[in-house]
């Protein structure tokens, strides 16, 4: 953390900050520039607090110059994850599609869908058996019988499963059938959930929380790693603005932020970042060119009649046109992708 004094700081003014921080044992490195003093706290473990120098006399303000997650960020990993879900991979060179369903409805439509996924190439099929929905009078899910919906589709067709747990219980019955478990926006601050999948054998999908900053996404994300597990993939889901012509607003900026910072894994769901069926090609297409490690697609055979997400959803057809549009896209950029 630094300290910067006022620009008519006195000597005394300095020196009672410099004791203050050897009475807490850190060291301490002051710099002179122009005509204001900084003072660079060298703290370990980044514990120090700026309230206790706020207010000392002299002081203009308090600057953390150290991140306030540790574990996500790529000062405690250099090279980029590469997470393994089953023998699918997010975060090596290829391009890691998750196509899916929002929720598992029936065995008729999970496996009409699957079959597509299957045929698109992809390796992972998502579908929510527990569903976060803003009524309680909306669909909820199927609950266990859609994770059992889920395994057949593994069984059947080789795809690995993502899929959504809300409380710890619900993570104890996804551990019994799924690859992956997703974190859902609304709960990407459910410290106590956080916890109980950092504990987790499986590889976690955080979705970034509708309101939640660059920081707060990684500190979500640290939860996780400090409980010892790393496998975490971050996802960019849309976040709440002004707009109104669209679901939520695909903040694809945070693509390259967070690969500033940290070396964790990031797709982008264009499907709730969007809500729209017209729009989720051209922002799948702008996540690829972007630099995103994957994609999350929602996908139904009659968006018409679904219980959740229809308007979002892509056709069949629809996806395997878009699927065609963002490996052409892949191809380009490679060589130039860090
Ligand atoms: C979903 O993936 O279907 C879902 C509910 O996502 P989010 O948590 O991003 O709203
Ligand atoms: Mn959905």
């Amino acid at each position: 953390m630094l300290v910067v004094m006022k620009s008519g700081a006195t000597e005394k003014e300095i020196k009672r900050v410099l004791k203050k921080i050897e009475s807490f044992g850190f060291c301490a490195e002051i710099s002179n520039d122009a005509n204001c003093t900084s003072i660079d706290i060298i703290d370990g473990d980044g514990s120090v607090s700026a309230a206790i120098f706020e207010n000392l006399a002299g002081v203009a303000e308090t600057v953390y110059t150290t991140k306030t997650y540790k574990l996500a960020s790529n000062d405690s990993m250099q090279k980029k994850s590469v997470v393994k879900v089953g023998a699918a991979e997010i975060g090596g060179k290829d391009l890691t599609i998750i196509g899916g369903v929002c929720a598992v409805e029936s065995r008729e439509q999970v496996f009409a869908v699957a079959e597509v996924v299957k045929k698109s190439g992809a390796q992972l099929f998502r579908g929510g058996a527990f569903k976060p929905r803003t009524s309680p009078y909306g669909f909820q899910g199927l609950g266990e019988e859609g994770l059992q919906i889920l395994a057949e589709v593994r069984a059947r067709f080789g795809l690995h499963i993502v899929t959504e747990a809300m409380d710890n219980e619900q993570v104890d019955l996804v551990e019994k059938y799924a690859d992956m478990i997703q974190i859902g926006t609304r709960n990407m601050q459910n410290f106590s959930l956080l916890k109980r999948v950092g504990k987790s054998h499986l590889s976690v999908l955080l979705k970034r929380g509708m309101s939640a900053t660059l920081e707060e996404f990684l500190l979500a994300a640290e939860y996780i790693i400090a409980e010892g597990n790393r496998n975490v993939v971050l996802c960019e889901r849309g976040i709440r603005t002004f707009a109104t012509h669209a679901r939520n607003t695909l903040d694809l900026s945070i693509v390259p932020a967070v690969q500033k910072v940290s070396y964790l894994p990031i797709i982008v769901d264009p499907s709730h970042g969007t809500g729209k069926n017209y729009m989720v090609t051209a922002l799948a297409r702008a996540s690829v060119a972007v630099g995103a490690d994957g994609l999350l697609i929602e996908i139904h055979p009659s968006p018409d009649s679904a219980l959740s997400d229809g308007a979002q959803a892509l056709l069949p057809e629809q996806y395997l046109e878009m699927i065609e549009q963002i490996k052409a896209i892949h191809k380009v950029l490679s060589p130039i992708q860090v």
